[in-house]
């Protein structure tokens, strides 16, 4: 999606009556002329500017996340060697189909996905700068990363009351 419409469809939402307290978008702005269109879009409305989250997860935490997913190519059944793995090591449960990896979930095409990320994000945090962006340490338990977050969440809305 190019960054026009992208902005169009933020700008029309955080327009609804219950954004009027604040709101959190997950994965906007992703570019640097997506950030420039906000900063103007917040200043036009009255808003204070934006405070950014930063979910960091180092990148051997993200790989071998990802690299865990089977899939039973018969039933499509997903497993993950870490959290879920089948009870005979590459075998579906269910039919005994030999598991296979993914195409898009393979090790060198996640690396390339991760370069292509981090070629977009990191120079949409320097265009913040550090005093706009907290980072949350993402590799930790779901539940911490949340509650991380909540505080966060409840600190904004404080200081931007
Ligand atoms: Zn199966």
């Amino acid at each position: 999606m190019g960054d026009d419409i992208v902005n169009a469809i933020v700008a029309s939402r955080i327009a609804r009556p219950d954004c009027q307290k604040g709101f959190l978008l997950d994965g906007y702005p992703r570019t640097v002329p997506q950030a420039t269109f906000f900063a103007s879009l917040l200043k036009q409305r009255g808003l204070p500017e934006a405070s950014v989250i930063h979910l960091d997860v180092p990148d051997e935490a993200l790989v071998s996340r990802l690299t865990a997913r089977r899939q039973c190519p018969l039933c499509l059944r997903i497993y993950n060697v870490i959290s879920q793995s089948p009870r005979n090591p590459g075998l579906c449960d269910d039919d005994s189909a030999t598991l296979t990896i993914r195409e898009d979930e393979q090790e060198l095409v996640i690396r390339k996905r991760l370069r292509a990320y981090d070629e977009l994000t990191g120079p949409i945090l320097k265009w913040y700068g550090p005093s706009k962006v907290r980072t949350v340490d993402g590799s930790r338990p779901a539940a911490e990363v949340a509650r991380a977050l909540a505080a966060m969440a409840s600190e904004f809305v404080l200081t931007h009351a």
